[in-house]
């Protein structure tokens, strides 16, 4: 059997100019397997001096080129370059991130990996595809709009799916002919620290890629959302950090671009396909044992076929298979870390305070003895009348799910709605027109019908409310990552 025990404990280092270094403070900072609680490595923490180095390195990347002032055709085809040597390394990407993560492996491998990839050629492809806009003005002048790059930015990125989210902005970021420091969430830092190798086998110049890891206040990922250098901040991550970061941002008047919280409502109306809803709802509470923004983690069922859903589902969740997340089969690893286990299991305390109904897990599965200090928890479902309970509106970011049954279309909106966040929705419904019209009336940034998780990469992405501020995907991404400037024309 193979176990998520690791060989060898590794060192990683910070990527600053081309180069990987020490941490000039020489602190170092342990990261753990989340399934065993084995370090498997230990991290070069940024200080301040490493961070003003990169962003400085970033700096001058930016403005003494070659990066910026490289035909377009040459910059995207070293990003391709990129994209190629992921899918060439993508066993061992896969492997790393599902022990830095506690993730099943095939998940990485199958999904997150090869998505990774495809970030930065789709975005390579769709900047020497995009037009730009040109405005006539009767046949005295011509204006035309060129989009140039910013300056360096700062991407900072979450734990939850570490590879896949940095190199979703990094793929507009570089297209765009911009310079970047990365920062990876301190639990996380294994894969994102791989982009400076292998953005160096790609041929990208020195200093355009830095990666640095850290904490957030009071260290790295403060001191790279203040840094004068520092021209713009995409992040993806909590609300309450996305505030902080404006607030750092603001003295240098910093772009910013946010993707925040979410608890999305998974409504289920009486003439849904349960053959479908169910499947696919299940994958949305529990997958990546539910730690994912746009995860379904309220569903609210009509009342009409409230017990029938409430049984198939949790058949469905007991034959989720909870174990090794590197062992084929395994369907939901851990949580995270041991901050985190304890965040979502504090909620089991607050749904029994606030009277729900347990319908089915609430405990540490029975697992191998190899796996019993990992930071696991079952499949978790209750029942909840009252859309105010705490576990119907706070994002808890685990495998629990909240069912809510409803009555009628408007009591539906009217929950789904009763919330900070904004992120995404799910309708099912075999009903076109109730399709549209709920559809229209979720007040979030996506909504998918009789469908979850479908991603196209040209389509805005982002969140209403707390869940966000911009949008990024296609043009989208590409407009944050530059400055529109118009040049006027006079003909005659
Ligand atoms: P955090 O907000 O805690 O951390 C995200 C990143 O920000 C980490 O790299 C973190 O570093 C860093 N950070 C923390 N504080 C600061 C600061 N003051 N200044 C600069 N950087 C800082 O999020 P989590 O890692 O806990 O991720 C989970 C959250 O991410 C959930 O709320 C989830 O919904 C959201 N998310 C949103 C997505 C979306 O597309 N909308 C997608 C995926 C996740 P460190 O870890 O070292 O503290």
């Amino acid at each position: 059997m193979m176990s998520t025990t690791s060989t060898k404990l590794k060192e990683v280092k910070l990527y600053i100019d081309g180069e990987y270094v020490e941490s000039s403070s020489n602190s170092l900072f342990e990261v753990k397997n989340p399934a065993t609680q084995e370090v498997i490595a230990k991290v070069h923490e940024a200080s301040y001096e490493d961070v003003d180095r990169a962003c400085n390195a970033a700096r001058r990347a930016f403005e003494e080129g070659p990066w910026r002032t490289m035909t377009l055709s040459e910059r995207s085809a070293k990003i391709r370059r990129m994209a190629e040597i992921i899918l060439e390394r993508k066993e061992e990407i896969a492997r790393l991130e599902a022990e830095d993560v506690g993730k099943p492996y095939p998940v990485a491998l199958e999904r997150e990996i090869p998505r990774a990839a495809h970030n930065l050629k789709f975005f390579a492809d769709f900047m020497e595809q995009k037009a730009n806009e040109s405005y006539p003005m009767d046949d005295e002048y011509l204006n035309y709009t060129r989009y140039e790059p910013l300056g360096v930015a700062s991407l900072i990125t979450p734990w939850n799916l570490p590879f896949m989210l940095t190199t979703w902005k990094l793929g507009p970021c570089l297209a765009a002919g911009n310079t970047a420091v990365i920062k990876p969430a301190e639990t996380t830092p294994l894969t994102v620290s791989l982009l400076g190798e292998i953005a160096k086998e790609a041929g990208i110049p020195d200093g355009v890629v830095n990666v640095i890891h850290g904490f957030g206040p009071g260290s790295a990922g403060e001191y790279m959302t203040t840094h004068p250098e520092v021209d713009l901040i995409s992040f993806t991550g909590e609300t309450s950090t996305g505030k902080a970061i404006m607030k750092n941002g603001a003295a240098t008047l910093k772009k910013v671009s946010f993707e925040l919280g979410g608890k999305a409502a998974n409504i289920v109306f009486e003439d849904a396909n349960l053959e479908k809803a169910i499947p696919i709802s299940i994958q949305a509470a529990f997958m990546n044992s539910g730690q994912v923004c746009l995860a379904g983690s309220r569903i609210l069922v009509q009342r009409s076929i409230f017990d029938e859903f409430v049984d198939k589902f949790k058949q469905a969740a007991s034959e989720l298979k909870v174990g090794d997340p590197q062992e084929a089969g395994t369907d939901m690893g851990p949580v995270v870390s041991e901050e985190h286990y304890k965040k979502v299991t504090s909620y089991l305390k607050i749904a029994e305070e606030e009277n729900s109904t347990l319908v089915y897990g609430g405990k540490r599965p029975n697992l191998p003895e190899h796996l019993k200090n990992g930071y696991y928890l079952e499949p978790t479902i209750y029942i909840q009348e009252n859309p105010n309970a705490r576990i119907s509106q706070e994002e808890i970011f685990g495998p629990i799910v909240t069912l809510i049954p409803f009555d009628t279309e408007e009591e539906a909106l009217e929950i789904a709605n009763n919330t900070d966040y904004g992120l995404n929705g799910v309708i099912w419904t075999d009903n076109l027109q109730r399709a549209h019209r709920v559809s229209h009336h979720v007040r979030a940034g996506t909504i998918w019908v009789n469908c979850w998780f479908v991603r196209d990469l040209r389509v805005p992405f982002g969140g209403f409310k707390k869940s966000g501020v911009g949008r990024e995907g296609g043009s989208n991404s590409i407009e944050f990552f530059t400055e529109a400037k118009n040049i006027c024309i006079a003909l005659k």
